[in-house]
């Protein structure tokens, strides 16, 4: 293949690569066609990665290939081996490689393209944001990943003078950034401004809790999507452009719907209570008596209520529970019971999470219903079945201006006629604070396991057939 002919076909590849990915994100942002997005996306990856390795300066493919095959044999089991709850910090360590990547990518082309630039030419420009941002998102996402696998404290780790320190070392990133952008030979300044970008991104995250990590993942997404953009800039490759561009704005736009589910501004995720939520008040702590009932009992109930809603939670999550609250659903509505799924935008612990566990579990998509749209009918349903969830039924968030998630919007489970809670026992939710929809007159606890309790619901339910 001559130069014009691979040139022709990379860029073929990058535009059809494009168009997938464009696709992939729009089929992505509903759970009927979120499966064809992912296909989407990976058909568009393989072009990218085909057409790339197309390109006609590549003329050796041997460290190419030795290179895929380390990343195939790490990325195929940790895709198997890692469970569905541990999806951000999977993603996290992701961001990690994939942002080391591009700032690597960024140091070596400095060195290659640096003799010959002008000073403060654009291609330096793009240049140093895509070390800057490369650097500074890698750094951050380990420290990200560390706290949520508690391999360090989960709790902001702040110190006096923290504020003054990030900012001087953000600020020195910057000037030694914009010394080798003016005279791009400077390059004894170069080791120090990678130094204070890495710095920069481990200060960025220590102070923020492990309860907004989830947010601060999806914006590191966007940081590490905007240095690939800027990478695509001073490569001049516009895929690079088009995917950086695309990750830098979903990341952002989900790290605000995200923010916006919590009731919480951007700047208090970054820069103010950093997540002192799952240091609140210690759980179980109320110790005024609840009431409660076994599974014998809940079961006629259920079967004799005309509508159930089912607000499913993290709970349901780690005990994998969602086959056994699909047949629960099933057996129901095969008894004329009219069931629907309330669904909080960050119930569990990513967003959608409670939309793919039932996906996976074949519930209905039309039988999951948003919280905006549920809240209305709640004061006419006989039962809500809350199924391990906690904060994102906890009515201090509504009731209590005092509350520390005052103001998060919840489900409103309180307003049924009945509530149950399947829960294994008084403990708070992540954001570590008591629940007063436990004390509710209206309110029965099923104490168990959230799979152990649902199996038990839909055998007493086929007993009493
Ligand atoms: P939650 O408030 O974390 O509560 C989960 C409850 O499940 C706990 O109280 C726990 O009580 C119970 N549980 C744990 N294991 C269980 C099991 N095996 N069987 C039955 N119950 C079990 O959950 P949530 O209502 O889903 O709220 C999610 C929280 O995560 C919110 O605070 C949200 O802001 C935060 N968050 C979510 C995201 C996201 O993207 N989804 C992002 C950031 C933060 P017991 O131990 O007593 O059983």
């Amino acid at each position: 293949m001559n130069a014009a002919t691979s040139e022709m076909a990379v860029q073929a590849a990058y535009l059809i690569a494009s168009g997938l990915f464009v696709l992939a994100l729009m089929w992505m942002s509903s759970p009927q066609t979120a499966r064809r997005g992912v296909l989407a996306g990976e058909i568009g990856m393989v072009l990218a990665v085909v057409g790339t390795l197309l390109h006609f300066d590549v003329v050796n493919y041997d460290l190419i290939l030795i290179a895929m095959l380390v990343g195939t044999a790490i990325g195929v089991p940790m895709a198997y081996l890692m469970p569905m709850t541990a999806i951000p910090q999977r993603t996290a360590i992701s961001h990690a490689f994939g942002a080391l990547a591009v700032g690597l990518i960024g140091a070596a082309e400095y060195f290659k393209l640096a003799p010959g630039q002008e000073a403060g030419s654009f291609v330096m420009w793009a240049l140093m944001l895509e070390m800057l941002l490369g650097f500074l998102t890698c750094t951050a996402s380990v420290i990200a990943f560390a706290k949520l696998q508690e391999i360090m404290p989960t709790r902001p780790i702040m110190f006096a003078g923290q504020r003054p320190l990030n900012v001087l070392v953000f600020a020195g990133a910057l000037v030694t950034g914009g010394m080798l952008i003016f005279t791009p030979l400077s390059s004894q300044m170069f080791p120090v401004f990678i130094a204070l970008a890495l710095l920069f991104g481990v200060l960025l995250v220590i102070p923020i809790g492990g309860a907004d990590m989830p947010t601060v993942i999806a914006l590191l997404n966007s940081y590490a999507g905007l240095a690939a953009a800027a990478m695509g800039f001073a490569l001049d490759n516009k895929l690079l452009i088009i995917v950086g561009a695309l990750d830098g704005t979903s990341g952002f736009i989900l790290a605000m719907i995200m923010c916006k589910a919590m009731n919480r501004s951007f700047s208090n995720v970054l820069f103010g209570g950093f997540g002192q939520l799952a240091a609140g008040p210690a759980a179980g702590v109320d110790e005024r008596p609840v009431r409660s009932m076994s599974g014998e009992e809940a079961a006629p109930m259920l079967e004799m209520a005309g509508s159930v809603v089912i607000i499913p939670g993290y709970g349901m999550a780690v005990a994998q529970a969602q086959h056994r609250v699909a047949e629960l659903y099933e057996r129901l509505e095969e008894k004329g019971v009219d069931v629907k799924f309330a669904i909080h935008p960050v119930a569990g612990r990513m967003p959608g999470h409670m939309n793919v566990l039932l996906a996976e579990a074949d519930v209905p998509y039309d039988k999951l219903i948003e919280l905006e749209d549920i809240n209305p009918d709640m004061p006419q349903t006989d039962v809500a079945l809350i199924i391990g969830a906690n904060d994102t039924v906890n009515t201090a968030a509504r009731d209590d201006p005092g509350s520390a998630i005052a103001g998060m919007p919840i489900i409103e489970a309180d307003k049924a006629r009945t509530v149950m809670i399947i829960k294994r026992g008084m403990s708070a939710g992540f954001a570590g604070i008591d629940n007063p929809i436990y004390f509710n007159e209206n309110t029965q606890m099923l104490f168990g396991d959230a799979k152990k309790m649902s199996e038990h619901l839909v055998k007493e339910l086929q007993e009493l057939a």
